[in-house]
């Protein structure tokens, strides 16, 4: 039996296992199906403190695993299937096993909100994707669409001007959510274009995306855009369908905590971008991945103090 099962590998993931670890707990942290999470597919990262010139997304949680590692963090590349916080210890289960744990810390963090429209799907890998990092330099002197108006929209689009001849950042209002910084940069970027009010009503393409179909939301104007890749930024939904009915989580399905990560089950916390109004920066995710690893310590202390009240003598 584990004193502590972690349930991802963002940084919220990591950050929690490297103060787990270092409290001498037994340890494991089942990283999920992308090692690193959403952060390590990100392309370069220059508000986190401590490195002044940024770092690139996956050596920062590839630094960040190996510390986790250091401290005798067990990692496994699994995913969850099932958990069982009715009785304890807890039971967390996988794809190829099923482990006993007496506290877990959650930090499944979010995946990309899809558009919904055709060719979204068909187009998957064939010009369609949700990775600059990843796919930005197939578009090499190529002409690409990044969709939304958010932080990831604005840093991903800048990101595909190394490569691409042409980015259009087709926004659904005309104004960007992105931080001022990366506004200002991608508006003096001769590489960036910007489409205000539209959204995109399809991807077009028989075997590659060759255009979007796109429609002006104040004129209700249909056009046509060509280009050969699209990026889909436009935020995220939490992870916890496996949690539903299990936890409380509020009406967007992010995990109702308290200050200190506890969930509505003692023993299960969370950390990180699935928590409820979390600022979804790194920073933040790990200052509550260190905060949720200091709790479940606290709670098997206590616990085992219950259990055991001799021992207090
Ligand atoms: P976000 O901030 O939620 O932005 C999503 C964008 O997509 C918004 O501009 C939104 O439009 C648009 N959108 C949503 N649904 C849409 C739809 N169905 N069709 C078209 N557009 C749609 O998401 P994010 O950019 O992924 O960022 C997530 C969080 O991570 C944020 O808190 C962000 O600050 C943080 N983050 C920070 C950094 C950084 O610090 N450098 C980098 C990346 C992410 P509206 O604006 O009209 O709502």
């Amino acid at each position: 039996m584990y004193d502590v099962i972690i349930i991802g590998s963002g940084p919220a993931g990591y950050a929690a296992g490297i103060y787990a670890g270092r409290a001498c707990l037994s340890t494991l942290l089942i990283t999920g199906s992308t090692p690193g999470g959403w952060a390590a597919l990100t392309s370069e990262i220059e508000n986190y403190p401590g490195f002044p010139e940024g770092i690139q997304g996956a050596e920062l949680m590839e630094r960040m695993r190996k510390q986790a590692e250091r401290f005798g963090v067990k990692m496994v590349m699994d995913e969850v299937t099932e958990v069982n916080f009715s009785s304890r210890p807890f039971r967390v289960g996988t794809y190829s096993d099923d482990y006993e744990t007496k506290t877990v810390i959650i930090a499944s963090g979010v995946s990309p909100r899809k558009l919904g429209v055709p060719g979204e799907d068909r187009l998957a890998g064939k010009g369609v994707s949700r990775c600059a990092t990843c796919d930005g330099f197939f578009f090499t002197d190529k002409r690409v669409a990044v969709i939304g108006g958010g932080d990831s929209a604005v840093d991903e689009a800048l990101f595909l001007t190394r490569y691409a001849k042409q980015v259009y950042l087709i926004h659904r209002r005309n104004r960007l959510r992105a931080q001022k910084v990366a506004q200002e940069r991608a508006f003096k970027n001769d590489k960036m274009s910007f489409i205000w009010n539209t959204t995109v009503t399809e991807i077009i393409g028989e075997n590659y995306v060759t255009g979007l179909k796109l429609r002006n939301v104040e004129t209700g104007a249909e056009s046509v855009l060509e280009c050969e890749g699209v990026f889909i930024y436009i935020g995220s939904t939490p992870n916890t369908q496996l949690f539903e009915g299990k936890l409380k989580l509020d009406e967007h399905k992010y995990i109702v905590t308290d200050l200190h990560c506890h969930t509505s089950v003692p023993g299960v916390f969370a950390a990180g971008d699935v928590q409820e109004l979390s600022l979804k920066q790194i920073v933040t995710a790990i200052s509550s991945g260190a905060r949720a690893a200091m709790e479940a310590d606290k709670f098997i202390a206590e616990s085992e103090e219950r259990a055991y009240p001799e021992r207090q003598l």
